[in-house]
């Protein structure tokens, strides 16, 4: 039974989250990050440029294409892709190998190309698929965010169909109707701690 157990520790603790765009993924994580810092929130590199706002080392590493090339190469990255026919991400593998040898909950929030990739890498890991409530909200939500005009949203809708047509490959859906109550399902699949909560 005590093995049992440590098994299933371990496989709490690489939890990959998915979902289409504009579902709030992102909004998801950085709530993780901020209010559970047990947890390990990947940051990515990417050759897209930094949003007004976003901080190199903390949202991405913003990197060029010779750079990713060279991560390629040098097989830093755990999983990489090309998101929306546009820019590469990826995930720098070492602080992740970092944290789990440290026994952390690790969490990466990628797409779903990603997560394919990490399922077959590290079949230990635990696939999230973050849904909207329904679809008229997730278009809701994309053209309330306002970050990209209507060719790119409609390349985005495109691309959250496919993805939405994939979520039964994960081990879990959970709907995101809010934010705090969506983080905490996740971090329940991770079964870590919550910090005890600032006077
Ligand atoms: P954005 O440019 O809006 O920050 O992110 C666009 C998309 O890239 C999102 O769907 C996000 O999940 C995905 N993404 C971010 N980082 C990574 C990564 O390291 N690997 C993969 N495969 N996708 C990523």
């Amino acid at each position: 039974i005590e093995r049992e157990n440590r098994s299933e520790r371990q496989r709490n603790r690489l939890v990959v989250l998915a979902g289409p765009t504009a579902v709030g993924k992102g909004t998801v994580s950085t709530y993780i990050r901020e209010n559970y810092p047990d947890v390990l929130l990947s940051v990515s590199a990417t050759t897209r440029k930094p949003r007004p706002g976003e901080v190199d080392g903390v949202n991405y590493y913003f990197v060029d294409d010779a750079e990713f090339d060279r991560m390629i190469e040098g097989g830093e990255l755990l999983e990489y892709a090309t998101v929306h026919n546009a820019y590469r991400y990826g995930t720098p593998r070492a602080p992740i190998e970092k944290a789990l040898a440290e026994g952390r909950s690790v969490l990466l929030e990628i797409d779903l190309q990603g997560a394919r990739q990490v399922r077959r890498s590290m079949p230990e890991a635990r696939l999230i698929f973050l849904l909207p409530p329904t679809w008229e909200e997730l278009v809701r939500r994309l053209i309330g965010r306002g970050t990209e005009d209507q060719a790119e949203q409609q390349r985005r809708l495109e691309t959250a169909k496919v993805e939405l047509a994939a979520q039964d490959e994960f081990d879990y859906r959970v709907v995101n109707h809010d934010v705090a109550t969506a983080a905490r399902e996740v971090v329940d699949l991770m079964k870590v701690r919550a910090a005890p909560s600032r006077p």
